[in-house]
């Protein structure tokens, strides 16, 4: 089986991106999965802090494995914004494949200490039990929601001198030591209501990617335009996370399901509707992240 960091590389330099999709529950790891395996590309699943507390951190590691080896394909499980790093030692300890230390709200010193801690735990412990965890680091802020928004969120970069510096990012990724990072390009995290999300800044990504050296992961995907994402990908963006649109075919697929048969009450016939409109979605996404 290739490692995460391997499929990254790979998929980059087929001028594609992978696609990272959240979970809080084993319904929408199936779909997420089904969607991928529909398309034979790689993906990520991750749960947030929220969200691997609901699910229960042992029983994502668990279900992500069962699917990986059961069907020796390649889906890896990603803990999402992560605020500390006792929750990020956790997450490795539980046998995550990659973690994400968010000090994007934090000064840059202290952003940069945690960050390097973290780096410095998953290398001991892929040391120890021969894997390869991935350690993401955030360096601007891009605002914290999945939820449908009225405006953009306070404090959230929208000025190209309010976004990641490549100077600060080079300094970031150098002493960190950081796998992956996740810079603010005009992407904000959750999904305006009425309008497309702002445009990124599409030359910005470009000079980030060239200066850093390492593979760049653009967050709140939900609300991006196709051209962009396409334009991003080609500028360098390798990991794309995509939530509050997965989240809403989710409640909208049940809905349907629900209005469909109010009397029914097994489970799996209800929470159908649900599954197979976030497959539609990943499958969307996974397609458009691909090239094709
Ligand atoms: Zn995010």
């Amino acid at each position: 089986m290739k490692t995460l960091r391997e499929c990254v590389a790979e998929r980059a330099a087929q001028g594609a991106a992978i696609g990272h999709f959240n979970f809080s529950d084993s319904e929408q790891l199936t779909a997420i999965f089904n969607a991928a395996r529909t398309l034979g590309v790689p993906v990520v699943a991750g749960v947030s802090e929220g969200e691997r507390d609901f699910i229960g951190l042992a029983q994502a590691v668990a279900l992500v494995r069962s699917l990986r080896e059961a069907h020796d394909y390649p889906i890896y499980l990603n803990a999402d914004h992560t605020y500390s790093l006792e929750r990020v030692k956790e997450a490795i300890d539980a046998g995550f494949d990659a973690v994400i230390f968010d000090g994007a709200k934090l000064p840059l010193e202290e952003n940069i200490a945690i960050a390097k801690q973290c780096v410095e735990y998953a290398k001991e412990r892929s040391a120890s039990i021969g894997t390869d965890i991935l350690v993401e680091g955030e360096l601007g802020y891009i605002g914290t929601s999945s939820k449908l928004l009225e405006g953009i969120p306070e404090g959230t970069a929208v000025t190209r001198e309010a976004m990641t510096h490549p100077d600060e990012l080079v300094r970031f990724v150098k002493e960190t030591g950081v796998d992956l990072v996740a810079p603010s390009v005009g992407n904000i995290h959750g999904m305006l209501k009425d309008v497309p999300n702002p445009h990124l800044d599409i030359a910005l990504i470009q000079e980030l990617k060239r200066a850093s050296g390492v593979p760049l992961v653009l967050h709140g995907g939900s609300g991006i335009t196709e051209d962009d994402f396409t334009a991003a990908i080609k500028a360098g963006i390798s990991l794309i996370h995509i939530n509050t649109e997965i989240r809403l075919a989710y409640r909208r697929g049940i809905e349907a399901s629900l209005a469909q048969d109010v009397d029914e009450v097994a489970p799996y016939r209800f929470m159908s509707g649900g599954l197979h409109a976030v497959k539609e979605a990943v499958e969307n996404r996974l397609r458009l992240f691909s090239g094709s």
